[in-house]
């Protein structure tokens, strides 16, 4: 048994099989190990010679009966398995040369081809082949046979365990196959940890070395909650683990059951609390958590999963069928966010060695202006369909919204030319995601209806942090005094010029930060669905008044520990403990 820590990326409690996947690349390479690595190398061989073993036997049983005399030879290959020139040697170069286990593997088969290079007779030769391909199996097992997600040999719900996994990859995840994920990259803001939270997936991310610690069928435990993962628990572990699983879901059920509730504080102070969604299937889930619309429909995904470019008419009819089902509850589109993490497969773009720097989001659509239109025709066409706001992304200043404007209006002017119905008076908001635009949202308030902050951005570009980065995701801070400084000054200008400003960064659906985005005033959160029913739950149980003098008071403070040291005390001062948030107080902040 062995237990990994990491960055808590979806809540729940998975367990279940490992299914390892594009793990080969990294693991065929021959590796120096270190001395205090030997015993886990040498349980790494030992593992994987036993399960071969188990395949074997497996198929032995499995022998169609014409061909049942032939099961020898697969017994021969288990002794094989076992014998001292491939086990014992195996285990002796691992110990020995300090090599890892694939290593080992290769000087094992050397060994036996010298020796065998000397034997005459032919049948004995032979043999060397059936050796080669025992040490073949042992060596797929080592480095994980899969490289791409194919779920077409996975017989029961699995775990996957992946050195990445692309936000494309994660879209092919079902819920029936899957019960969690785990990855050595990625950070709490990475599009796959988002989508994990948004499909209900417990799921760990940042786990550096994960793919080389565990073996395709192996048990694992994933603790979504705790950031925790368990690699072949023992009996006590299992059952401890089961019964909080259950604890777990009872929770959920208990949460859920009061979601439609309003989200209102103490004192009567009403924030909207939404749901960001980004594939269709999703909708009943948004409608079950008791979202009061879409704060934030992310239109990436219809792009990465076709070869070609969708049609404004697959568009349309997209867009036209999310805004009907949530009627009458409003849905806002945001416009094309493509490039940074988010690329799609055949769409985009130049490599760019700054993908967050560079032609993303806004800055690619006046760029590919063909692509932006069709898009934006869509969008309109829908409008007259239910309550559907617009909303733009990485915007850097008035200039880009000149540019925006000018565009929607010409197509405004075409669609009523050709006799489509759309709706005039849509409502235009900006993301306030880049911190120029924090910097001039008083001129910006003026050129839109409503602000969404988004912080996944908002902090990458202000604490200068690559989102995805794990080397570096330790320093992204929301609570650093620069990142609430911005928070607040984008929902000043906002209501300056009579504008609502709302949140749609993962920020928003932190159970921790619920009483600071109460206290700077925002009129709308917007989160993963499966967040919602615990954050109306803590806005519930706050005070917005009290919440206001906590932001001042913190608004004072003048180190990103200082301030979490403040809400984790005013957290645990005025909110009764429940199973996810003291989770995840007691989850290590710096890791997220
Ligand atoms: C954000 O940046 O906070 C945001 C909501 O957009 P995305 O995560 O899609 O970049
Ligand atoms: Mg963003």
């Amino acid at each position: 048994m062995e237990t990994l820590k990491a960055i808590a990326a979806s809540p729940g409690i998975a367990i279940g099989p490992v299914f390892l996947l594009n793990a080969k690349h990294i693991k065929t390479i021959k590796r120096k190990i270190d001395k205090e690595d030997v015993k886990t190398e040498k349980e790494r061989f030992e593992r994987a010679v036993s399960r071969v073993e188990k395949q074997l036997r497996k198929l032995i049983s499995e022998l169609p009966e014409e061909i049942k005399e032939h099961s020898n030879i697969l017994k021969s290959h288990i002794l094989m398995l076992r014998d001292k020139m491939v086990y014992d040697k195996g285990i002796g170069f691992i110990e020995e040369k300090r090599v890892n286990a694939e290593w080992a593997l290769e000087l094992v088969l050397n060994e036996i081809k010298g020796l065998f290079s000397r034997v005459k007779d032919e049948y004995i030769r032979e043999r060397l082949e059936d050796i080669g391909f025992v040490v073949n199996k042992v060596k797929a097992v080592l480095a994980g046979t899969e490289t791409r997600l194919d779920f077409s040999s996975v017989e029961e719900p699995v775990i996957i365990v992946a050195r990445n996994l692309s936000p494309a990859d994660t879209l092919h995840i079902s819920k029936e196959k899957v019960l969690g994920f785990v990855t050595e990259l990625g950070s709490r803001t990475s599009h796959t940890a988002i989508l994990a939270r948004s499909l209900g997936i417990p799921a760990v991310v940042g786990l550096e070395g994960v793919t080389s610690r565990c073996l395709s069928g192996e048990t694992m435990i994933v603790d979504g909650l705790k950031g925790q993962v368990i690699i072949e628990p023992d009996e006590a572990t299992l059952s401890e683990y089961r019964q909080r699983q259950e604890n777990y879901l009872k929770y959920r059920l208990e949460v859920i059951h009061n979601s439609n509730l309003p989200a209102e504080t103490t004192d009567g102070y009403r924030i909207k609390v939404m749901a960001n969604m980004e594939l269709v299937e999703e909708i009943p889930i948004v409608i079950q958590h008791g979202a009061e619309g879409v704060g934030l429909f992310r239109t990436e995904f219809l792009y990465m999963t076709s070869k070609t470019l969708p049609t404004e008419d697959q568009l349309f009819l997209a867009y036209k069928e999310v805004v009907e089902r949530l009627k009458p509850h409003p849905v806002t589109i945001r416009t094309l966010d493509i490039g940074g993490d988010k690329l799609a497969s055949d769409l985009c773009c130049e490599e760019e060695i700054n993908p967050a720097l560079g032609l993303r989001a806004i800055r690619f659509c006046l760029h590919e202006k063909g692509l932006f239109r069709a898009q934006l025709r869509a969008i309109l066409r829908a409008s007259v369909f239910g309550d559907l706001r617009l909303l733009f992304p990485m915007v850097s200043g008035k200039g880009e919204m000149i540019q925006v404007k000018r565009l929607l209006g010409q197509i405004m002017d075409e669609l009523e030319k050709e006799g489509k119905d759309f709706n005039r008076d849509i409502k235009t908001g900006i993301m306030i995601e880049v911190p120029t635009a924090v910097l001039t949202a008083d001129i910006l308030a003026r050129e839109a209806d409503f602000f969404s902050i988004g912080t996944n951005d908002l902090i990458q570009y202000s604490l200068a942090i690559d989102r995805v980065n794990e080397a570096v995701c330790h320093l992204y801070e929301p609570l650093h005094p620069g990142v609430l400084r911005m928070i607040k000054m984008t929902v000043d200008s906002g209501h300056r010029e009579n504008i609502e400003v709302g949140m749609c960064g993962e920020m928003a659906g932190e159970p921790l930060y619920v009483p600071i985005l109460l206290g700077m005033g925002l009129d709308e959160l917007s989160m993963n669905a499966m967040a919602i029913p615990k954050i109306k739950k803590i806005i519930r149980q706050s005070n917005q008044e009290e919440c206001a003098s906590f932001v001042s008071e913190l608004l004072g403070l003048e180190s990103a520990n200082q301030v979490k040291d403040k809400v984790v005390e005013f957290f645990r001062e005025n909110y009764p403990p429940d199973m996810e948030t003291t989770d995840f107080l007691e989850f290590d902040l710096s890791l997220t």
